[in-house]
């Protein structure tokens, strides 16, 4: 159904809605919001702590004034009970002077600062006493929002979808709903958009992580089937000429590098497909394994493919590829397949490839996508696997007669939800980072800290050095206070000398656009990146120095973790800077950890100790396995009774062709035509 069916949707604003992604009035049902605030229960003056959202009640002592100051329109006002006194001001909304009349009783909604012992709230909402009585308990969403489409626009949006959409008859069994208590599809949806409590909104979500966690595991289950110890035609020896390269490297392996490479050397010469992952984290070097591996095939005269997620980071592997065999005098051929070649280059890339005249073959998704034929294809590698989508790594390990798999991943699973996860391989794990860097050195600040902070990364850059500024969102929200990437670098562009090159990222930018972004700042043409979390993805800027996160609070630590692994890639020291908005307790405590630990399994682990029930994240967790919805460590528990209901399925029925699991194989081959991950 058409977006412009819906009453005040024309044109125009359908226009915006594509922005946000949303094309179809199905969309906009399945648009979540991006975090729910909540009401907390009024209080008196005294008892306002700094910090955290809160309510208070109170009388207005004297009618709001207005002033000018530094160009901006100030409202000031002031409410008074017996505990204390709180002043109350706001930016640029001179029009509300005629609410604030001294007398009246309002209720104030915001965040407290003190200064010199005064408490103030900036920007509180205003409720009438009685329209707040019934808030504490509810919870408001707050959609991802475009300029000119606010929150309340997205909203009334989507009560009408919610009113007309039909909904799909449910694919998980009736007995599996009953016995894991689900929600029904139409409810739990309606639950997500409109919550009527905390605990309504967490049945909801359990809904429909169940659904991905389910359909994952079936589609997990069907691929172990198929990968179950299959011989290979390719048995590939250790070659001298590798071992001798090793001994050679500026640095020496650590044990668990050493430990991978011998996993991998078994793998293949074991005469079956290897199916291996390598898990380490950020800057354990897992590039070094890769390649090694990739020497040994093209050695014993095969040919290995390396898949990275961005054009830049396939860019740096061949770069680094290439040097090595030079220096190491090693006859082997290596090229590199990128979507922006010209159709030419790619056809001669391909001619080269097809009559083995390349080896070593790196390149992004374009090295499937197209139709690349290999002459002897023994071994695949996808590097930080959980950006690309089944598909797309089964099509490029069909290109050959069952090629060897590695996978590349830097995400911090827990040990036990990685057996489920990666049910259809062996693991090896590398743990320790290379001994010689500098351990990051992390700072957890609160925002009068921010001066300070942009005067240290102005010294990093003027001594040669780059830095990261990471927000969480990329434009301006109606509802929440946080930061944005557009504002963000506009602020900075008056703040840092016109010297400082500053650049902006986020996902909204075209792909190509990105990896323009990207590559300028890794030729350093760009000193100061803002960036959304996108730079998540392992590009290696060694030159970069300085991490900063905005609203440090509103991430999950795993993320923030992985984020950080974007500096200290080198030998100089580089530095995190966790800029805490919210200033809490809780907050402080939350992040603290990650000051103290730069494991990111433990830090996976502490974080999810710490977080009650009820505690919902503003931005999504991070881009492990690209659900929508499910968290694979908030989620460990439902992955795993979604995989016995997956495993008692199968068991009956092995190729869902019972006529009662005929919306469960529809669901299922939708989901894995969507780039969703294995
Ligand atoms: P990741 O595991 O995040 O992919 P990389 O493979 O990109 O990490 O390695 C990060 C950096 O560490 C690279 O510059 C690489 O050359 C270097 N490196 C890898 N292994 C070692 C080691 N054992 N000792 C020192 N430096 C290493
Ligand atoms: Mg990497």
């Amino acid at each position: 159904m058409e977006l412009t069916e819906l009453k005040g949707i024309g044109p125009k604003t359908e226009k915006l809605f594509q922005k946000l992604g949303i094309r179809t009035v199905e969309d906009l049902v399945y648009y979540f919001p991006h975090t729910y605030l909540s009401f907390p229960k009024t209080q008196v003056v005294g008892s306002l702590v700094d910090g955290e959202q809160q309510a208070v009640m109170g009388m207005l002592e004297k009618d709001a004034t207005v002033v000018h100051l530094h160009g901006l329109l100030m409202t000031t006002a002031y409410v008074r009970d017996l505990s204390g006194k709180l002043r109350l001001c706001w930016f640029n909304a001179a029009f509300l002077k005629s609410t604030l009349r001294a007398g009246t009783v309002l209720v104030f909604l915001g965040k407290v600062t003190s200064f010199k012992g005064q408490k103030t709230m900036q920007q509180p909402r205003i409720f009438r006493p009685e329209e707040y009585e019934a808030k504490p308990g509810t919870l408001e969403p707050v959609y991802g929002q475009t300029k000119g489409l606010s929150n309340t626009a997205i909203l009334k949006a989507v009560r009408q979808a919610m009113d007309v959409s039909v909904f799909r008859p449910d694919f998980v069994p009736e007995s599996i709903r009953c016995n894991r208590t689900l929600m029904d599809m139409r409810t739990a949806v309606r639950a997500m958009h409109f919550p009527e409590s905390v605990t309504q909104f967490e049945a909801a979500r359990k809904r429909l992580a169940f659904n991905e966690l389910f359909l994952f595991s079936l589609a997990l289950a069907e691929k172990k089937a198929h990968h179950a110890a299959e011989r290979s035609r390719f048995v590939i020896e250790a070659h001298p000429e590798v071992a001798a390269l090793v001994e050679k490297l500026l640095f020496q392996l650590t044990e668990g590098q050493k430990a991978a490479v011998q996993d991998i050397t078994a793998d293949l010469r074991s005469g079956f497909v290897m199916n291996r992952l390598v898990q380490g984290d950020v800057g354990s070097g897992k590039t070094i394994v890769a390649f090694l591996a990739m020497l040994e095939t093209a050695l014993s005269g095969y040919q290995a493919a390396l898949m990275a997620p961005t054009e830049i980071l396939a860019e740096q592997h061949f770069a680094k590829m290439k040097a090595m065999i030079e220096e190491h005098a090693l006859a082997l051929r290596p090229v590199l397949v990128t979507g922006s070649m010209t159709a030419k280059e790619r056809k001669t890339l391909y001619t080269r490839i097809a009559t083995h005249d390349a080896d070593l073959i790196i390149g992004t998704h374009a090295l499937f996508q197209e139709k690349v034929v290999y002459d002897q294809l023994a071994l695949v590698i996808t590097d930080e696997q959980h950006r690309f989508g089944v598909n797309q790594r089964q099509e490029l390990s069909e290109k050959g007669q069952r090629p060897h798999t590695l996978v590349m991943s830097a995400t911090p699973i827990p040990r036990t939800l990685a057996m489920l996860v990666y049910a259809d391989m062996q693991v090896s794990l590398i743990r320790e980072k290379p001994a010689d860097r500098l351990p990051i050195r992390n700072a957890v600040v609160d925002e009068n800290y921010r001066k300070n902070a942009y005067k240290f990364i102005y010294e990093e850059i003027r001594k040669g050095r780059q830095a990261y500024i990471i927000c969480p969102m990329v434009e301006p929200n109606d509802m929440l206070d946080l930061e944005n990437v557009s504002d963000y670098v506009q602020k900075i562009r008056k703040i840092f000398p016109k010297e400082v090159k500053i650049g902006k990222l986020h996902g909204k930018m075209k792909p190509a656009e990105k990896e323009d972004i990207m590559a300028r700042f890794l030729a350093h043409e760009i000193d100061l990146l803002v960036s959304t979390t996108v730079v998540e993805v392992g590009v290696d800027v060694p030159n970069a120095t300085v991490m900063m996160v905005e609203n440090a609070e509103r991430f999950g630590l795993a993320q923030l973790h992985q984020l950080r692994g974007r500096v200290g890639r080198s030998e100089h020291q580089s530095f995190c800077i966790f800029v805490d908005t919210q200033n809490s307790e809780k907050s402080k405590q939350r992040l603290q950890i990650l000051a103290h630990s730069n494991d990111g399994f433990d830090i996976a682990e502490q974080d999810l100790r710490l977080r009650g029930p009820g505690d919902i994240f503003g931005v999504r967790q991070s881009g492990a396995l690209d659900f929508a919805i499910a968290d694979i460590y908030e989620d460990g528990a439902l992955l795993r009774e979604a995989s016995e209901d997956a495993a008692f399925v199968l068991k009956t029925d092995a190729e869902l062709t019972l006529p009662e699991h005929g919306e469960l194989k529809k669901a299922l081959d939708r989901f894995l035509a969507k780039s969703c991950t294995l």
